[in-house]
């Protein structure tokens, strides 16, 4: 394969241990760290300090949908920060508007908030859901184990997983948790208090997981009666990762009644912005206005420097058609992993996943594991890293993989090859 970028210059190797001492003496430490200090990327591809080159399947954690250093981007950058890099929301600006048509364009009617974050876009839709319910006096809202809805007080409240509750008690009152793709599980939990459910498309930090076409319809169903709310966290699985802009319009492709299918907000962050910090929420026709003026806000808030990138951004995933190459590329990567689950069940168990947001499920027990007591996913990806590939550790037995948009059918193969190596290192 062709070389795209030089090695970098000298003065930045072996500056490993002195970033680490910065970080070590300055940053909370509150993020467990994989042992790479990376200094630049292009494309597909981000290098280390010291030269090492990585092919990264992690993407900034379903992130950088068009890579690292997409001229696009760059361009889309320089030219808004030399009219206006922020405004406030007292005010009106064209790229925030155009950005919220297109985002209605791909889902449906409603309307759109902006924010800077995935955490703050759900928590924008938390607060929707209270203003919902307020004056009858509902305000809990269901949300699934093994969930994650980001790291705010509310946000860990509505995550289904203890470990980023733990020492932060007393928990946001008003959210309770019930087991994933299982309706019956829904009707029994609500209450008279419950005015929503929130649920990703596809579970990410949960595992890769995706809802059931059936689940999600008859969701839907079960709100219309309950007058309830159906919230979809669309932060990670959303932004043509599946193949579609929204994962619920994948997962209900082709199945009857799911073209009609429409939750009543749906939170927005990751590739939004393509690496550049931005967040929305959408807002279903009905109850667009709900959050009338003086109600919700944020400073940053759709600035016109991180809507204009995020225009961009959807511009070259429309003009390069990388929904498409999501949907085959991502395909051919879990047939590939089936193989290799074929192969090698003593190491890899199952493939998870669909488009671009695919898992690795290790097996149980892999003898090479044993002498270590970390997770055996976190054990995996070090030893990717050592063969020069990233992917994101999902829980203690899933390795994700959330590859740029525009990954090249090579760099899959180059991926996939060096997945193997590891795995027969294993057997
Ligand atoms: C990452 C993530 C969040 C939190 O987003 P932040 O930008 O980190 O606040 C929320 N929900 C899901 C499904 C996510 O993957």
């Amino acid at each position: 394969m062709k070389e795209i970028i030089p090695a970098p210059p000298a003065i930045v190797r072996n500056d490993y241990e002195s970033i680490r001492e910065l970080f070590t003496k300055n940053v909370v430490p509150s993020y467990g760290r994989f042992e790479l200090v990376l200094s630049h990327g292009v494309g597909s591809y981000v290098f280390d300090v010291a030269g090492k080159r990585y092919l990264d399947l992690g993407g900034g954690i379903a992130v950088n949908c068009l890579g690292n250093a997409h001229p696009a981007i760059t361009e889309a950058l320089v030219e808004q920060s030399k009219k206006l890099i922020h405004v406030s929301n007292l005010y009106f600006t064209e790229p925030q508007g155009r950005l919220a048509a297109e985002l209605v364009k791909r889902i449906g009617r409603g309307k759109v908030f902006f924010c800077n974050s995935g955490a703050e876009a759900n928590e924008g839709l938390f607060k929707l859901a209270r203003k919902f319910g307020h004056d009858e006096g509902r305000f809990e809202i269901l949300t699934a184990t093994n969930s994650f809805h980001g790291r705010t007080l509310a946000g860990i409240a509505a995550t289904g997983q203890d470990k980023v509750k733990k020492g932060f008690e007393p928990a946001v009152t008003g959210f309770r948790h019930i087991p994933f793709n299982d309706l019956e599980a829904v009707r029994n939990a609500i209450s008279p208090a419950t005015i929503a459910i929130l649920i990703e498309g596809v579970q990410g930090e949960g595992g890769v997981t995706p809802a059931t076409p059936e689940y999600l319809l008859s969701l839907r169903a079960l709100c219309d009666e309950k007058k309830m709310l159906l919230l979809m966290d669309g932060v990670q699985c959303g932004h043509y990762r599946t193949g579609k802009f929204q994962s619920f319009q994948k997962i209900l492709e082709g199945v009857p009644g799911g073209e009609k299918f429409l939750p009543d907000g749906i939170s927005m962050a990751k590739s939004l912005g393509g690496g550049f910090p931005i967040g929305a929420f959408w807002v279903r026709a009905p109850y667009a206005d709900l959050l009338s003026a003086g109600t919700h806000g944020t400073t940053y808030g759709g600035t016109p420097l991180a809507c204009a990138v995020a225009l961009k951004v959807l511009e070259v995933i429309e003009k390069e058609n990388l929904a498409e190459q999501a949907r085959k590329l991502g395909a051919w990567l879990k047939s590939e992993i089936e193989r290799l689950a074929k192969t090698y069940p003593a190491v890899v168990k199952s493939a998870r996943g669909m488009g671009f947001m695919l898992g690795i499920e290790l097996a149980e027990k892999i003898p090479s594991f044993a002498a270590s007591d970390k997770p055996a996913a976190l054990q995996f990806v070090n030893r990717l890293h050592a063969a020069g590939v990233l992917a994101i550790p999902a829980g203690n037995q899933i390795v994700r993989l959330l590859p740029p948009l525009n990954l090249k059918p090579q760099e899959a193969g180059e991926g996939i090859s060096k997945i193997e190596e590891i795995v027969k290192q294993l057997v």
